[in-house]
């Protein structure tokens, strides 16, 4: 099969007279950036789906609004910074562009070392050899893999968002995930080609006592993987917890929530003082999809909600179950949606078939049944066709207490 994004040349790239644009403000993108530069390849602009992302420079270029791209430049070749590579592609066919490539080679150019970035230098490197590695599993069809799962070990939270994504908000006895997380794992990862990143994640996860366990165990099975701890920033572990983290190849993701954040300061210093890697990045907006509710789309409404989606590929492990996203995992869970085996793979189940299922879910290019309950999650909830939410809402505001529940219709 013919792909629609093909790999770059550097000496191509070079000599080409179309303007040359990085899609997509990934962590990554700024070493694409950095890499054009130093191999004489002149990038003239970043463009990305969300609107709010254009507002300021990006590693010194300007950002456009991806829909916008068109009227600034009938004509360009683009640089696929982002892991979707076929979804970015086709957008970018759909707005009349050809020439799209993966920077493959360009990342394999790249040495971190000679520059500076926005994250710390071992977690750009992480980022780097992460991606080198996702394109090139790109252009082996024969393989099945996963940028990245989500490993869900709680439902408790330090904070109880309004609008949290993962749905923590309607959790009312919330509890930690069952005690079988690595054997999942290892049934998961023994089915699959490669899964490149695995994210501990909660609600927050620090708040599940065996959360270094867990992740430690991760580290010991697959050293090949990098993993990443997702929290907010309310609580720092102990000395004596951390060291055990050190040397593997763990990092710490803290999303900051301003003064929520309330013990992000001493948390960075931890992990300063421990040499553990970290990045910290502002809560800022997000896009609304926090509510359980049918919506009785049409199949062709449903192909579009889906297509527009950009955590379609957010693959989510949650008691034993393996899901695509986040939503379709914690409202399966909680049982706001009808139980529907078309929504994901139990993982702990005896079926023969078991390989052939999750490569299936993993490789799904329609609709899930449980996205009729979902609003909808797009890059851009303006330019969105296909979408029921509040929109670009601030991260983080609160429910009225700690113990406030958003109720749900359950479907027992
Ligand atoms: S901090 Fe907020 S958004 Fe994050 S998991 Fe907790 S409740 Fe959800
Ligand atoms: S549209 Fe579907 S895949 Fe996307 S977040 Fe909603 S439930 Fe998940």
């Amino acid at each position: 099969m013919d792909r629609i994004v093909k790999i770059a040349e550097i000496g191509t790239l070079k000599k080409t007279r179309n303007p040359v644009i990085i899609y997509s403000l990934t962590e990554e993108s700024e070493a694409i950036a950095n890499s054009c530069r130093d191999h004489g390849v002149n990038v003239v602009a970043f463009c990305d789906n969300e609107i709010r992302k254009s507002k300021n420079l990006y590693a010194g270029l300007e950002v456009i609004h991806t829909p916008e791209l068109p009227k600034r430049f009938p004509e360009a070749d683009f640089l696929i910074a982002h892991h979707a590579l076929d979804d970015c592609g086709e957008q970018l066919i759909d707005m009349g562009y050809k020439n799209i490539y993966s920077p493959i080679n360009i990342l394999k150019e790249y040495n971190v070392n000679n520059h500076t970035h926005r994250t710390t230098q071992s977690y750009m490197k992480a980022k780097v050899d992460h991606s080198i590695k996702l394109h090139e599993l790109y252009f082996d069809e024969t393989k099945t893999y996963l940028r990245s799962i989500d490993i869900q070990i709680t439902e408790k939270c330090s904070m109880n968002c309004e609008s949290c994504c993962n749905l923590m908000q309607y959790y009312e006895r919330a509890k930690n995930t069952d005690e079988e997380i690595l054997r999942a794992t290892e049934i998961l990862s023994n089915n699959v080609d490669y899964i490149a990143e695995y994210r501990i994640i909660g609600g927050e996860p620090l708040m599940n006592k065996q959360w270094a366990q867990i992740t430690n165990g991760l580290a010991e099975r697959y050293p090949g993987s990098i993993i990443y701890i997702y929290t907010n920033g309310t609580i720092c572990p102990k000395d004596e917890v951390l060291e055990t983290l050190k040397g593997k190849n763990i990092h710490f993701y803290i999303t900051d929530y301003d003064e929520l954040s309330r013990n992000i300061e001493k948390l960075v210093q931890s992990l300063k003082k421990h040499k553990l890697a970290f990045y910290r990045k502002s809560a800022g907006n997000w896009v609304d999809c926090s509510q359980v509710k049918k919506q009785n789309r049409s199949v062709a409404r449903l192909k579009q909600v889906f297509k527009e989606c950009c955590a379609k590929r957010l693959y989510s492990l949650l008691n034993g179950k393996l899901y695509t996203c986040p939503f379709l995992a914690n409202a399966a869970n909680l049982k706001s949606i009808p139980d529907n085996k078309a929504d994901y793979v139990d993982l702990f189940s005896d079926d023969k078939n078991l390989k052939n299922k999750i490569k299936r879910l993993v490789k799904m290019e329609n609709f899930f049944p449980g996205c009729d309950f979902c609003s909808g999650r797009p890059h851009d909830p303006s330019a969105a066709l296909e979408y029921s939410g509040k929109g670009l809402i601030k991260a983080g505001k609160q429910m009225p207490s700690m113990s406030s529940r958003i109720p749900f219709k359950s479907y027992n």
